[in-house]
């Protein structure tokens, strides 16, 4: 199938990032936006663009017979759909592929798969990758029967739904008391949430860490491990900063880990760049769910690795075999990635509005990937990440005082951002160090706004 004309269908950095790659590599592009998205950096170096609908993601990002329409008004013959939004939508992929287009991701059924995690789990522990112990399939009702699940399993557990995502649908249970109600929760959340009451158990992990690896695979037999990324530190589940490699990972379990996830990939057929994402405590990797797409901090990756996993995407989706094999790919140096949003940095409301000043970092081992510009409005309907400010060297102490002189050198005015807090965690002794766990930022954070809570009350 050739591949000349894609359709994106996305928004914000990362719609710019696949544009980049596309040009690069002589595609041609649609922009397709919402009326709040007409002034977006891609849309306006787009080659065609149009408007799909009103600023809602629901009219508009996530109207899919709008999508298939305007790219066959355009005549493209690709559409990518990035990360969120659509990405991870079985039935939008088919429908793209049953229009006529490639659909540039895996293909529907391996989406299907690994989008239930019951089914997810299954294929890998059939691939070699270690699980969480848990449930072996969904939960019937029978609460005896629950109770020696969790018995075996040992408590604390945590029940998930199997069609979860966004972090909700999910209930830690430390004993049988708690077992019955949490369940039926679980399931009438999942119901509602997900339109999939079924629910599972798995033993519920106090202090992991979360590394995910990313792999790349063409769906012909060829598949590669680029390392893994520590995104432990997160805020309500979302991440705020990664880095890659993980610190204190050694080479053989890198090896041991990447190969299962590359098997794996093979194993089921897997076309395009994916991530394996584990939890990861006491010395152990334990796999907790897929994300079959592009992931926001794709970048760090790129940056030690030098493979760029946008345009190798477009290659295998574009039906070529992967150009790269596991031992062209060599890991070099250290690097952070911070997620630069529109926010308080304090209480974390979101903070749109018009950028008037704006001054970009640079130097050697800088990377800034963004759609902002002085001028430029952040429109109060979308998620608040406006930039991602990477920083790479040979060492991970040298890459941290690179992206410290880095937010240093950084002017974005008119919104808030959380740059403070990012300055805040590259100098806190604990990150300094490396390998903190998953609770570790929302119990640093708790801690200075007690500290600043108590001067305030000695103040009065
Ligand atoms: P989602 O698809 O909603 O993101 P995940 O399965 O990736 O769900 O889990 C999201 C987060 O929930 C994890 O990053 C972790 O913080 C927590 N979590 C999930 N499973 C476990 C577990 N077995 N033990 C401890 N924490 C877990």
């Amino acid at each position: 199938m050739k591949l000349d004309k894609v359709l994106i269908a996305n928004r914000g950095e990362i719609a710019l990032r696949i544009q980049r790659a596309c040009h690069q590599l002589g595609i041609k592009t649609v922009a397709i936006h919402s009326t709040a998205d007409r002034d977006l950096m891609h849309v306006k170096l787009a080659d065609e663009t149009m408007c799909i609908g009103p600023a809602a993601a629901k009219d508009s990002y996530l109207n899919v017979p709008a999508i298939i329409a305007a790219a066959e008004a355009t005549g493209a013959s690709g559409i990518h759909p990035g990360y969120g939004f659509l990405s991870e939508n079985a039935d939008f992929a088919e429908m793209v592929e049953n229009s006529g287009f490639v659909f540039i991701g895996p293909q529907a059924d391996t989406i299907r798969l690994m989008g239930d995690k019951v089914s997810a789990k299954h294929a890998m522990e059939r691939a070699g990758v270690p699980c969480v112990p848990g449930s072996p399939g969904t939960l019937g009702d029978s609460i005896e029967e629950n109770q020696a699940l969790a018995a075996r399993i040992g408590y604390p557990i945590i029940v998930k739904a199997a069609g979860g995502g966004g972090g909700r649908g999910m209930r830690v249970v430390r004993s049988d008391k708690e077992l019955g109600e949490a369940i039926a929760l679980t399931k009438r959340e999942a119901d509602m949430f997900f339109n999939n009451p079924a629910v599972y158990m798995e033993k519920f992990l106090e202090n992991p860490r979360h590394i995910e690896f990313q792999v790349l695979s063409d769906g012909q037999g060829h598949a590669v491990y680029l390392g893994e990324r520590d995104c432990s530190m997160q805020r309500r589940n979302q991440k705020v900063l990664e880095e890659a490699p993980a610190p204190f990972i050694s080479d053989e379990q890198r090896k041991t880990i990447g190969s299962a996830c590359a098997k794996a990939c093979v194993d089921i057929g897997y076309r395009g760049a994916g991530t394996f994402e584990f939890l990861f405590e006491n010395g152990r990797f334990y796999f907790i769910e897929m994300n079959t797409r592009i992931q926001v901090e794709h970048p760090v990756t790129e940056m030690i690795t030098g493979v760029d996993i946008v345009r190798e995407t477009l290659n295998v989706c574009a039906g070529r075999r992967l150009s790269i094999k596991q031992s062209d790919i060599k890991i070099t140096g250290h690097a952070f990635e911070c997620r630069i949003n529109a926010e308080d940095p304090r209480t974390f409301m979101p903070s749109p509005g018009t950028i008037n000043r704006l001054h970009v970092p640079g130097g050697p081992g800088v990377r800034w990937d963004s759609h902002i510009y002085q001028g430029y409005t952040v429109p109060p309907h979308y998620d608040s990440l406006v930039g991602k400010l990477l920083a790479h060297d040979d060492t991970r102490e040298l890459a941290r005082q690179r992206m410290l002189q880095a937010l240093d050198e950084m002017v974005l005015e008119g919104i808030k951002s959380n740059i403070p807090l990012h300055r805040d965690l590259l100098l806190d002794p604990n990150e300094i160090k490396g390998g903190m766990s998953i609770h570790y930022l929302e119990r640093m954070l708790a801690a200075k706004e007690a500290v600043e809570q108590s001067q305030q009350a000695g103040e009065k």
